[in-house]
């Protein structure tokens, strides 16, 4: 074979399996239009302009923006006829209600219906608000592995916590600040350098909150044995605001779905959460 026809062997011969292949499956039945299902669901678009939420609170007090998981067509973990996004949403409102009535702090829900939100939205409303503290509510499932129970704490981990910072420094653009140091006058390194700090910042006080979430909720809210954990969590990436998520129990538990449905377990929550919010902001006060 002279090395030409090799060429356009080696270069057509794939392409016309794969047409083979194509026109075979078409014909078969096996894809194409009828086969399967497409489920389609409206997303934001990614520039949209975010729709920011009421603020309730004195001015003088910090801001903490409550973040209920999923809503919309992402019901998050469904078992036993529960609902994450509706069961979320009820802790949320309750701990609003609760930070209110004690005055401990203003506050904001990402989300107060049935919406859905993108990660990075989420986050950025609380941005956009200029938060102190940014509290993601989510409730979780162990698919048939009922025995599973227990809240978790989660905050970012380290290593994520650095990409995080990474990410967010080469989106850092002319308009950017971080911390309040208007990062527009610095250089490249420079802002990478001050997004990094600002995150280990923020890496720290988060940590500093989900450790207060744990000990104040000890004898009140029922902890998974591992209740502290660090994962990479797109919610969490502010590199600017202290996050942490919280997985309020199992549903796919029958105790623990219970208790977060009920009006004690939802009362029990916010109390300890409310708590929690206040300790942590004195201490910020404090340092
Ligand atoms: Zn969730």
């Amino acid at each position: 074979m002279t090395r030409p026809v090799q060429l356009l062997l080696i270069v057509v011969l794939p392409l016309v399996i794969v047409a083979s292949l194509v026109l075979l499956a078409r014909s078969t039945g096996l894809v194409g239009p009828g086969a399967g299902f497409v489920m389609r669901a409206e997303l934001p678009a990614k520039d949209a302009p975010i729709e920011l939420p009421d603020v309730s609170g004195d001015a003088s007090l910090p801001l903490v923006v409550i973040d209920p998981g999923h809503g919309g067509f992402d019901p998050g973990a469904t078992a036993g006829g529960y609902v994450e996004k509706r069961l979320v949403l009820a802790l949320a409102q309750a701990l609003k209600e609760e930070i209110e009535a004690q005055g401990i702090a203003r506050v904001a829900l990402t989300r107060s219906d049935d919406r859905y939100l993108l990660h990075t939205e989420r986050y950025r409303i609380a941005q956009r608000l200029d938060a102190d503290l940014f509290l993601s509510i989510h409730a979780d499932s162990a698919g048939d592995v009922s025995e599973v129970t227990g809240a978790s704490i989660y905050t970012l981990s380290n290593e994520a916590s650095s990409r995080a910072a990474a990410l967010f420094a080469t989106r850092v653009n002319a308009s950017d600040t971080i911390g309040g140091v208007d990062l527009s006058r610095e250089s490249d390194t420079v802002s990478d350098i001050l997004v990094e700090l600002s995150q280990r910042r923020t890496q720290a006080r988060s940590v500093q909150f989900a450790e207060i979430i744990e000990r104040e909720g000890q004898g009140t809210l029922e902890f998974h044995p591992q209740a502290r954990r660090a994962a990479w969590l797109a919610v969490l990436r502010a590199p600017d605001i202290p996050s942490v998520l919280f997985e309020s129990g199992f549903i796919s538990n029958q105790d623990d779905a219970q208790r977060i449905a009920s009006p004690e377990g939802r009362e029990a929550f916010a109390e300890v959460m409310a708590r929690s919010i206040r300790v942590y902001f004195l201490r910020q006060r404090d340092e």
